[in-house]
C-alpha cells in the first residue's frame, strides 16, 4: 500500500489509513487535518492516500495504472491541490490567499458526479528557484493564506460532501486554522524528522535553569514558557523544548540519573501537547508539564 518511506516514518498513520481504505465502504473521514512542521511529508501522505483511493489495480508503490501515474505526475483530474498559486479560476486575481472564487470553483466541480475518488489538498505553496529549475514547495495553511471568508464558504461542503470526496488541510500548527475547520475535521499529528527542525533557540535561555529547577520556581518557569507560546504558538514552543531535551540527552547518555529524568520529561512535553490538542488551556498544560519536571 503506502511507500516504505512513509510506512517507516509514520506507521501509526499508514496503518490507520490502510485499514480504512481496505474497508469496502472506504471508512475514512471526509475532512482530514494534518499538522506538524514537515509539510512535505503531509503532502506526500495526502497524495499517497489519493492514489490508494483511486487505484483500481495493484495498490502498491510501483503500480503503473493510469490513476497512480496521474497522481504521481500531478495530473489526476480529481486530485486537486488548492493553494494561493494552484488551481485558480481564470478570473481570479488574488495572489496571496486561497480565494472565495476557488472555493466556489470546488463547489461547482462537486455538483457533477465523478467516476473518481475526489481529493482536495488545501495547503500554501511557493515556487523556489534552485539553479535553473523551479521547484514547487508545499507550505502550511494559516490565517493569512486561508482566511475566514474562504474557510467559512467551504464549511457546508466539508460537513456534507458528495460521496467519494475527501478534503485535506495541511498546517504547521493546528491553532493556525479556524476552529470551524478544526471541529469538522479529524486531526492527525505528523511528526517531523527533519534536521532543520531540531532548533531550540527560542527556549534555550529559559531552559538555562532546567536541571536545577526547584518545585517552588516551576510556576514562574511555566509562566515564562506560556508567555513565549502566546507569541510563537504553543506547538512550536513544545517542539523546541523536546528538541532541547533531546540534545541534552545526547550530552548526558552516561549519566543515568539525568538521562532518566530527561526521558521522563520528554514524555511530559508530549502529554502537554496532547492536553492542548484536547482543548485544555496552554497555561494549564505548561504548568502541569513544569510541575512534572520537578517531581
Ligand atoms: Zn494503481
Amino acid at each position: 500500500m503506502f511507500t516504505n518511506n512513509l510506512k517507516e516514518k509514520y506507521h501509526f498513520l499508514t496503518d490507520y489509513f490502510e485499514q480504512g481504505i481496505k474497508n469496502p465502504g472506504k471508512n475514512i473521514a471526509h475532512s482530514i487535518l494534518f499538522y506538524g512542521h514537515d509539510i512535505n511529508s503531509q503532502y506526500e501522505l495526502a497524495t499517497e492516500i489519493a492514489k490508494l483511493l483511486n487505484c483500481k489495480e495493484f495498490q502498491n508503490e510501483n503500480c503503473k495504472c493510469l490513476n497512480c501515474n496521474w497522481v504521481r505526475e500531478g495530473k489526476h483530474p480529481a486530485v486537486i491541490t488548492v493553494s494561493k498559486i494552484d488551481n485558480k479560476p481564470s478570473d481570479d486575481e488574488s495572489k496571496t490567499v486561497i480565494s472565495v472564487k476557488q472555493s466556489q470553483m470546488i463547489k461547482n466541480l462537486l455538483l457533477n458526479t465523478s467516476e473518481y475518488y475526489r481529493v482536495f489538498i488545501f495547503c500554501d505553496a511557493k515556487i523556489e528557484k534552485i539553479g535553473d529549475s523551479e521547484n514547487w514547495i508545499p507550505l502550511g495553511l494559516n490565517e493569512n493564506n486561508f482566511q475566514a471568508e474562504t474557510a467559512n464558504s467551504l464549511l457546508k461542503i466539508i460537513e456534507e460532501p458528495p460521496e467519494n470526496t475527501i478534503f485535506f488541510f495541511l498546517t504547521r500548527d493546528k491553532n493556525d486554522l479556524l476552529e470551524t475547520i478544526i471541529s469538522r475535521s479529524q486531526s492527525f499529528f505528523v511528526p517531523s524528522y527533519n534536521l532543520d527542525d531540531r532548533n531550540y533557540s527560542l527556549v534555550e535561555e529559559i531552559f538555562d535553569d532546567y536541571l536545577t529547577l526547584e518545585r517552588k520556581k516551576s510556576f514562574d518557569f511555566a509562566q515564562n514558557l506560556f508567555l513565549l507560546s502566546k507569541e510563537q504558538g504553543s506547538e512550536k514552543i513544545l517542539t523546541q523544548i523536546q528538541n532541547y531535551l533531546l540534545n541534552l540527552l545526547k550530552l548526558n547518555l552516561k549519566n543515568s540519573m539525568i538521562k532518566n529524568k530527561i526521558l521522563s520529561d520528554i514524555k511530559s512535553v508530549e502529554l502537554a501537547k496532547k492536553m492542548i490538542s484536547n482543548h485544555i488551556t496552554p497555561q494549564l498544560a505548561f504548568e502541569d508539564m513544569c510541575l512534572n519536571f520537578t517531581k
